[in-house]
């Protein structure tokens, strides 16, 4: 697995309490990949688990059923549910991640997403 900034560079597994910490040998550089998830810097990183807690309220509030919320955000990214897993997003993805539950969680009615 190659650093996203330093593409010639491996990134250098580390057993942590939380699992394998793949990192950037390259001083200063925040690329790191978790347990073997897509690279990623640490604004992506912020992005994701923000996308993440957003997108949890979703179906933890049980506006939603967890596998609903999952099919109809993989259809608003326009991506197979396969890959609709918010620890690989890239930036944008995340954001329009954030964008869809905001959306939702403000629709109450659940009118503009057929709840
Ligand atoms: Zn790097």
């Amino acid at each position: 697995m190659k650093c996203i900034v330093h593409t010639a560079k491996d990134l250098v597994p580390h057993s942590t309490r939380y699992g394998i910490r793949y990192s950037c040998p390259v001083g200063g550089c925040s690329v790191v990949s978790w347990n073997g998830n897509s690279p990623a810097d640490y604004s992506t990183r912020q992005a994701r688990i923000q996308a993440h807690n957003k997108f949890d309220q979703l179906w933890k509030s049980g506006m939603l059923t967890r596998r609903n919320a999952y099919k109809k955000l993989a259809r608003f990214l326009e991506i197979p549910r396969e890959k609709t897993h918010i620890a690989n997003f890239d930036l944008d993805q995340c954001q329009r991640t954030l964008q869809f539950a905001y959306e939702i969680l403000e629709d109450k009615s659940g009118q503009a997403w057929g709840l």
